[in-house]
Formats: C-alpha cells, sequence, structure tokens
C-alpha cells in the first residue's frame, strides 16, 4: 500500500512538467498529412496507419512516464513515422513464406512436404483466378462431383473401382472408418500402433471415428489366427497401417496384406489399409528402396486403402482413398465427407501430378519430390565443390567450411531407414577466431539463427559440432548465393 502511494506521489509530482513535454509531440492528423505519412497510407490504407501512429505515440507517452531520466530525448516526426513503419512492417509482412530446406529431409513435414510442379502451380492459379466446373458436368449441364476430375486418374493406376479425396491422409483414415466401422471392433495389429508425430495416434484416430479398437498380436509378433481369433459379432473391420516411419527388426512377425484379406473376406467384412506414404509407381524403377504401392496393396486384396497426397506422390496435401466401388460409395456419402473434403486448387493441383503419373518414365524429371529424391550424389557434390569457396570467403576466416558426404531421408516417415547419399557444406567454427569466449554448441545455435534470418531462410541442422547443410534440395544455386553476399554473415560472427 505504502509502496503504491509513494510510486503516485512520484508521478504527481512531475506531472505539470510531463504535460509540457507530452503537447510536443505532433499530432496524428499532422503525422499523417506529412510526407512521410502519406507515403505510409498509400502502401497500407489509413487505418493500419492511424492505428500504429497511435500505439507509437502511446508507447512514448508511457515511457516517458515510467522513466524520468529519458524526457528529455527528443522524439522527431521521423522517428515516430519509422517506428510505425516497423509496428506495420510485422503485423503486415508475410510469416508464410519460402524457406531453403537444407535439412537433408526431401518431404519435411515442417517445411511443407512435396514442392509441386510447375504445372501444378498454372493449374491452382487457373482455377482460382475465377469460376470453373468444380462441380458442374459440362456435358449435360447438371450438377457434377468434385470427385470427377481424379477419380478415373486414381482407379487407373491403382487398380481400384472408385476413388475419393479429401483433406489429408488422417482425415482419410478417420473418414473411412467412421463409415464403414462406426461404433463396430476395428481390429488392429499391436505392432502398427502408430504415431506419425504431431497429433496423428492410431488408437486415437480409431476412437473418435467412433470405433472400437481391438488389438492383437503383440509389438513384434502377430500372426494370422490372432485376427481370426478377434472376430466376433460386433467386428466391423480390420485395419492394417503401413509402419512408415519406424520398423522393428530381430524376432518380429506379421501378418501380410493377403493374409489378412483372406481372413476378413472370410467373414465378409472391408479390409482397410493406411498406407501413409503410397507411391503410386514402384521407386526401385528409379534407384530407389521398394516400398509398397497402392496398386500392389489392392492386388494384394484391400477394399480400402489410403494415402497422403503430399509424400511419394509429390502432390498438394490430401488424403486420397481408393478401393472397392461399394465401400467408397458409402464414404462419399457420410456427411463427414462434406466436412473434409478439398477445395478446388487441391483438385487443380492433385489432378495435375496425377496426369504427370501417367509418363511413368518421365516422372522424375517431370515430378520435383521424384526429382529430389533421385538426384545423383554427383551432381550434389559439383554443387557443393562450386560452392565451398564462396560459402567460405561469406563467413569468413573464423570457421572452416568444409565438404563432407552425408545421407539424405525421405522423410515424412517414408521409408524410414533408406538413406540417399548426398553432400554437405560443414561448416565448423575454429577455435582461435569465431568461438573464442563461447560455448561451440551456442555459437551454432547462433549460426543456424543467421541462416534462418536471410531474405529467405536456408534451414541446416546442427550434428557432431558442426552446421550441416545437405545441398540435395538446392536448386536455385545463384539465388542462394546472391542472398548470402547481400547478408554481411561474415561480419556478424566476429562479434
Ligand atoms: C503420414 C501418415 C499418416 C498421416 O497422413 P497426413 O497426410 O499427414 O494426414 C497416417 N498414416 C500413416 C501410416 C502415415 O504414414
Amino acid at each position: 500500500m505504502l509502496m503504491i502511494d509513494s510510486d503516485m506521489n512520484e508521478k504527481q509530482g512531475v506531472s505539470s512538467n510531463l504535460k509540457g513535454k507530452l503537447s510536443h509531440l505532433p499530432s496524428i492528423d499532422a503525422l499523417l498529412r506529412s510526407g512521410g505519412g502519406l507515403a505510409l497510407v498509400e502502401t497500407y490504407g489509413r487505418e493500419l496507419v492511424t492505428s500504429a501512429l497511435r500505439s507509437v505515440l502511446s508507447e512514448t507517452r508511457s515511457s516517458w512516464r515510467d522513466k524520468p531520466q529519458a524526457r528529455g530525448a527528443s522524439v522527431s516526426e521521423r522517428d515516430i513515422l519509422s517506428s510505425a513503419a516497423a509496428n506495420i512492417e510485422k503485423i503486415a509482412s508475410p510469416r508464410l513464406k519460402r524457406v531453403i530446406n537444407l535439412t537433408g529431409t526431401v518431404l519435411h513435414t515442417n517445411l511443407g512436404r512435396a514442392p509441386l510442379p510447375e504445372t501444378a502451380l498454372v493449374a491452382i492459379a487457373e482455377v482460382a483466378r475465377g469460376a470453373s466446373n468444380l462441380e458442374f458436368d459440362l456435358a449435360s449441364g447438371k450438377r457434377g462431383d468434385r470427385d470427377d476430375h481424379i477419380e478415373s486418374l486414381i482407379c487407373r493406376m491403382t487398380g481400384a473401382e472408385a476413388a475419393t479425396v479429401v483433406n489429408n491422409n488422417a482425415a482419410a483414415v478417420l473418414l473411412a472408418l467412421n463409415t464403414l466401422a462406426q461404433d463396430k471392433d476395428v481390429i488392429v495389429s499391436r505392432g502398427e500402433q502408430v504415431e506419425i508425430g504431431g497429433a496423428f495416434r492410431m488408437p486415437d484416430i480409431i476412437l473418435r471415428a467412433g470405433c472400437n479398437l481391438v488389438e492383437v498380436g503383440t509389438t513384434n509378433r502377430t500372426h494370422k489366427r490372432d485376427y481370426a481369433n478377434a472376430i466376433g459379432d460386433n467386428t466391423g473391420a480390420l485395419l492394417k497401417v503401413h509402419t512408415s516411419n519406424y520398423t522393428v527388426q530381430g524376432f518380429t512377425a506379421s501378418v501380410s496384406e493377403k493374409d489378412v484379406a483372406a481372413t476378413a473376406h472370410a467373414h465378409d467384412l472391408p479390409f482397410i489399409v493406411d498406407l501413409g506414404a503410397g507411391s503410386l509407381v514402384n521407386l526401385e524403377r528409379y534407384g530407389l528402396p521398394h516400398e509398397p504401392t497402392v496398386a500392389e496393396t489392392m492386388a494384394a486384396g484391400a477394399d480400402v486403402v489410403t494415402f497422403s497426397g503430399d509424400k511419394l506422390l509429390g502432390g498438394p496435401q490430401a488424403g486420397l482413398i481408393a478401393g472397392k466401388k461399394e465401400y467408397i460409395a458409402r464414404i462419399k456419402s457420410n456427411p463427414m465427407k462434406r466436412a473434409l473434403r478439398v477445395d478446388k486448387m487441391t483438385i487443380a493441383a492433385l489432378a495435375e501430378v496425377l496426369r504427370l503419373h501417367l509418363d511413368i518414365d518421365n516422372l522424375p524429371s517431370h515430378l520435383p519430390a521424384l526429382r529430389l529424391l533421385t538426384r545423383e550424389q554427383d551432381e550434389i557434390s559439383a554443387m557443393a565443390q562450386r560452392l565451398q569457396p564462396f560459402v567460405q570467403e561469406q563467413l569468413g576466416d573464423s570457421v572452416e567450411v568444409k565438404i563432407e558426404q552425408c545421407a539424405s531421408q525421405i522423410g515424412s516417415g517414408s521409408l524410414p531407414v533408406a538413406r540417399l547419399p548426398s553432400a554437405a557444406l560443414v561448416v565448423t567454427p575454429l577455435n582461435n577466431g569465431a568461438i573464442a569466449g563461447k560455448r561451440s554448441g551456442s555459437w551454432l545455435k547462433l549460426l543456424a539463427a543467421r541462416f534462418r534470418n536471410l531474405p529467405v531462410p536456408v534451414i541446416g541442422r546442427i550434428e557432431k559440432d558442426a552446421f550441416w547443410l545437405d545441398l540435395r534440395c538446392l536448386e536455385d544455386e545463384e539465388g542462394f548465393r546472391a542472398q548470402l553476399s547481400s547478408l554481411k554473415i561474415k561480419d556478424s560472427l566476429k562479434s
């Protein structure tokens, strides 16, 4: 109480002096009419500029109130305008922006997964700009179905009878389970209780789909009889989840799709497979490890297969559902489908990516995700050779920039143990220079932050006491050089 009183007294004591000062601050009107003010209004509009000026003025007043020693400082019109401009910049500049992914993980979920082909971007712009036949049948002039633009392409490449698409694969699993097994038991192996990172955990999704999870087998071994023994009056579906982000090794046993399908069909039950990455083509043809394709899974007897649009398919975020006509028809008429459906931009991009898959031989040169995954180590090493002296020069002599062979990952939980031979620029602080007085760990964090601060942020990784830039996903070499030189990283590292 006493504290508050004395504080108030102090404030009251200076109030007359302060009033005089405050009246010297320019008015909002005057600021808006000044040259700098007019320019800001021209760019950002009157409302935003006015509110930014108001908050700068009120911050100035309160700082004068709180810090008597600051009161003498003069505040010019220019200072106020430039503070306001900085405030506006914070609000109005885009937060979501392009970055350069040099993490070594190609399909990086946090960095937006698959890069889209130019033709898909054109297709997106085309339908986004105006009206389209999204749900309009041009032949009959009647209402159409948005799935029509992609369904036959999916069927052609998977052997499925029918297909549909929703917002992502998590939604696809949710919708398939809810449609085919609501209030019923869904039988899944204990070895497939997958967590995909973030909030996707298979047991939670099954529960939220309104189904009852029945686990069979053990973490490392599940047998055909385990599925058969678990089937009862209330069974709604058998589910297999592709364990795409880990492998179980050693004394293991799992039941093939074919055997689970036979068990399900002997009881007239649907067999659902959550394939996750779900490639449409056998990746071995491009020298990559084998990942089960949607067609193989359908051929093994799956009735419904779900997979992501932005993993190995190399398209936009989406969840594709392919399968038997009867089941897909039920899935499409579930009211939840309306809540999970994709927009026209996704359909445009997805249709284009599916069309590119028609020419399987040339797919790596047309589909950026596959182009990056199949990039030869020699090509990446050659780029590392070209860039190394330049990056060394930019970072200065307090660090050493070396070229190291490394191994990229596919990412997004696809092919977890597969590694793609690549090359990296590896930055190490030199003891006598950069690192003086700092622990190497904190110095590396600082360096990584400098790269993230570039106009087009560059994202690398810290590993083995060094900062690694895996060059597999660097395609715009010139752009990378230009911004490194524009930002005086060398100088900022010295301090
Ligand atoms: C990635 C993955 C999912 C989630 O897919 P999203 O498209 O990210 O929603 C679900 N199941 C499996 C097996 C996956 O690999």
